[in-house]
């Protein structure tokens, strides 16, 4: 695939047809680890910026609308989660977010690329926020399909916060991969996973769909915003084995919300039941 390149610019590699492009103020760092192309730069409106193999995965500038409704809309809903697993997730971020509950008692994170994780803390600090030298975290560093095959305790929330279908990522798009997620989840237990912006993406959400509605009980899918996620609204899959965690009433999350104490720049109690309400193009695709 030819991309147009402008000097001195990100143009983004992820559609063929349509791409965005980010002003590269200043370039910090462009590698290859043994998995992807790693490379961060500086821009003036969403900070400092990370892409691998081209594709934007995550800025300082938005991150936190991204980050927030993937981790506490979850974990908000289930009400007790104690384990949870992210798989990805190797800015940081996602860790961050889940650790700012005092409720939660472990989380593993399951990355398959180390050269994220360190080169994050180097020059994404902001985002995992010290989240690494929690003691509650335990870091895994290997294939998250390979993980979720293998045995172990259930958790009660699983976090795919994955890179697109596309490479090492694209393994955590399948209908295995999905029923191992199940098969460690808890009686109660729920999966969120990253799934693009239905407008440029909506096979990647109808083929997850297509798969979590032969494996949970309740599912379905849940939406956020985030600027450099280009396209309109991006979707967020939920799969849960039972349906109690949907139907939490408002005031039931308020009240959990509000135990928490923790300062949002994106989630709200009401904004979590909000975001299911679908346009009537994305519910075509589920
Ligand atoms: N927020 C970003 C997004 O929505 O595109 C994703 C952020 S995070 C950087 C994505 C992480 O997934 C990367 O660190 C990448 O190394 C990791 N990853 C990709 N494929 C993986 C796999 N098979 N197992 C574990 N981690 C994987």
């Amino acid at each position: 695939m030819t991309i147009p390149q402008a000097e001195g610019w990100t143009v983004e590699p992820l559609h063929k047809e349509y791409s965005q492009a980010l002003l590269e103020d200043r370039v910090l760092y462009d590698s290859k680890t043994g998995h992807q192309r790693l490379r961060v730069f500086e821009n003036a409106r969403f900070g400092r910026v990370l892409t691998l193999d081209g594709v934007i995965q995550t800025t300082e500038g938005d991150e936190f609308m991204y980050h927030e409704m993937l981790a506490h809309v979850p974990i908000f809903a289930h009400g007790a989660a104690k384990r949870v697993l992210i798989i990805g997730g190797g800015d940081g971020g996602m860790a961050r977010e889940v650790l700012r509950h005092k409720t939660v008692e472990h989380c593993t994170m399951v990355e398959i690329d180390a050269g994220v994780i360190e080169f994050s803390k180097e020059f994404l600090p902001g985002l995992s926020n010290g989240a690494f030298d929690d003691p509650r975290l335990d870091l895994v560093i290997t294939d998250g399909a390979a993980f979720m095959a293998g045995q172990g305790e259930p958790y009660d929330v699983i976090i795919v916060d994955s890179t697109d279908p596309i490479g090492p990522g694209e393994v955590l798009f399948t209908p295995e991969f999905y029923a191992n997620c199940k098969a460690r989840l808890s009686e109660d237990g729920i999966l969120v996973t990253q799934n693009g912006v239905p407008f440029m993406q909506g096979d990647e959400l109808s083929k997850t769909m297509a798969a979590f509605r032969t494996l949970f009980v309740d599912w379905g899918c849940y939406l956020t915003h985030v600027p450099t996620y280009a396209g309109g609204p991006m979707a967020l899959g939920w799969g849960s084995r039972s349906g109690k965690a949907r139907d939490v009433p408002l005031a039931v999350l308020q009240q959990r919300f509000d135990a928490a104490g923790i300062a949002m720049r994106y989630y709200t109690p009401a904004l979590h039941l909000g975001a299911f309400a679908l346009p009537a193009y994305i519910a075509r695709l589920l």
